[in-house]
């Protein structure tokens, strides 16, 4: 595995794996967990290469959010890296990734920044959409993988890359989710035991509107009021918004259709977590 820091290593690198077949780029800010590990797996499935990246872009956290004490564990992050068979891992310093500060331009993410997380986090999506497009000019993967957890940004990506022709194949992956069904998250590890236990009530909240409506409810109403009285049975939790949208304009939908996504966001303690279920 090849680690590298800089652009220029980067560049010198890239044309070398480049060379030997396609290459699959996994974005990440690092604190790996299994989550984004099985990205890597799908990321070796679907090219010959996998690189990975390990930034936490400032450009993405709001002034009151947890840049400062974001979870960071390099050297582990390198060993799991290793052991899962990444190629080539790109680990800028913020200087490298912005060496004249904040950018100028940016990426905008439209009118879906006014739906789901974008609501409460002005700037957030903005802040991602910029990062993953430097990424994709200095890595110029042929796919890049993003996990379905993130259901709002995999969205944007998509739509990014489709709309400004940015020629990368755009792959999602499952939500991988720890025994008891919490979603694995890199900020689980704010959590305190009493929040960690209560933390399962997302899920659980999500799982029973799901089965409300594989029983044949649609009702957009009567599916979120399912997920609300299913949280409030957590004291911990303190939901942020629950919507029930149409998975490529986000827009609401009601009655649910088969495939429309169910996501909410939720404070548990102090800690913002998200989760998201596929009606299907
Ligand atoms: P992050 O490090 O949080 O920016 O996440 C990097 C990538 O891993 C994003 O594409 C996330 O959607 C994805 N990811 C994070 N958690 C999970 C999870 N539990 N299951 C699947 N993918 C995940």
């Amino acid at each position: 595995m090849i680690l590298v820091r800089t652009r220029d290593a980067l560049a010198g690198a890239m044309s070398t794996l480049r060379a030997s077949g396609a290459t699959a780029l996994v974005p990440t800010m690092g604190f790996l967990h299994e989550g984004h590990l099985s990205l890597v797996d799908r990321a070796r499935e679907l090219a010959d290469r996998a690189v990975v990246s390990i930034f936490v872009n400032p450009l993405q956290f709001g002034p009151a959010e947890d840049l400062a004490t974001y979870p960071r564990d390099e050297a582990r992050d390198l060993s799991l890296l290793e052991a899962r068979g990444a190629d080539l891992v790109f680990v800028p310093a913020i200087e490298e990734m912005y060496p004249s500060g904040e950018p100028a331009v940016t990426v905008s993410p439209g009118r879906l920044e006014d739906r789901l997380c974008g609501r409460y986090r002005p700037g957030h999506f903005s802040g991602v959409l910029t990062v993953v497009a430097k990424l994709f000019g200095l890595v110029r993967p042929d796919v890049a993988v993003f996990g379905r957890k993130d259901f709002q940004q995999a969205v944007l990506i998509r739509r990014m890359v489709q709309d400004l022709n940015l020629g990368v194949r755009v792959e999602t992956g499952p939500i991988v989710r720890e025994p008891d069904g919490l979603a694995m998250s890199s900020r689980n590890a704010y959590l305190s035991d009493g929040e960690r236990a209560q933390a399962v009530g997302l899920s659980r909240a999500l799982l029973l509107a799901l089965g409300r409506f594989h029983e044949g409810e649609s009702g957009a109403t009567a599916l979120l009021e399912a997920v609300k009285d299913e949280l409030a049975r957590f004291p911990l939790l303190r939901l942020q918004y629950a919507e029930l949208v149409d998975p490529e304009g986000l827009d609401s939908v009601d009655p649910a259709e088969s495939g429309s996504v169910l996501a909410l966001a939720a404070f548990c303690g102090t800690t913002r977590l998200i989760d998201n279920v596929e009606l299907s």
